[in-house]
């Protein structure tokens, strides 16, 4: 990211909703078509996934524990009250980058960096936030900075969504 995505992430809150869906859902489909995850997994290193109730009770299951024991073996609650991770990286994260329970990994994980979900007008600051840890993110924002070198402003022809998964 570079200094300019201060002022990229302002110019962004002013946009319509509509349109700013089209161009980020356009370059997320563009940079996830070239990016392997496999080759990175720093956002299982780095950050972990907040862990739903039907998160916990599903890969606990999976480990044939209880989810009382699966909470107290693997997460924590954070200051927000929000079930998280013990320890980074996640334990479930494998030497090749490949995740031990990726069939059944948290809604979060799956979702993770939220570049294809609809109003992100909503989620801009974590959009900025996450262009620090993922950098098919930084690159989806790299290329807006250059959209709006270009145009002034978001452009609004390119193609809608095709939402795909993390990995
Ligand atoms: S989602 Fe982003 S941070 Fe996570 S593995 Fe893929 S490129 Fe890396
Ligand atoms: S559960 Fe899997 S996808 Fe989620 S952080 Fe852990 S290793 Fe990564």
């Amino acid at each position: 990211m570079t200094s300019g995505s201060a002022v990229l992430f302002k110019g962004l809150k002013r946009q319509t909703p509509h349109d700013l869906d089209r161009v980020i859902h356009g370059l997320h489909e563009e940079v996830f078509a070239k990016t392997d995850c496999l080759n990175c997994a720093n956002c299982c290193k780095t950050t972990g996934p907040l862990w739903s109730e039907r998160d916990k009770e599903r890969v606990a299951k999976h480990l044939r524990l209880k989810t009382g024991e699966f909470e107290s073996e693997y997460l924590r609650l954070d200051e927000d009250g929000d079930w998280v991770l013990q320890q980074l990286p996640c334990p479930f994260l494998e030497d090749d980058n490949a995740c031990a329970i990726y069939e059944i990994r948290p809604k979060a994980c799956r979702e993770y960096p939220h570049t294809d979900r609809a109003k992100q007008a909503q989620i801009l600051d974590l959009t900025q936030k996450n262009a620090l840890i993922c950098p098919a993110v930084g690159e989806i924002v790299a290329r807006m900075e250059v959209i709006y070198a270009q145009k002034k402003g978001p452009a609004t022809e390119r193609p809608g969504p095709k939402p795909r998964g993390r990995r």
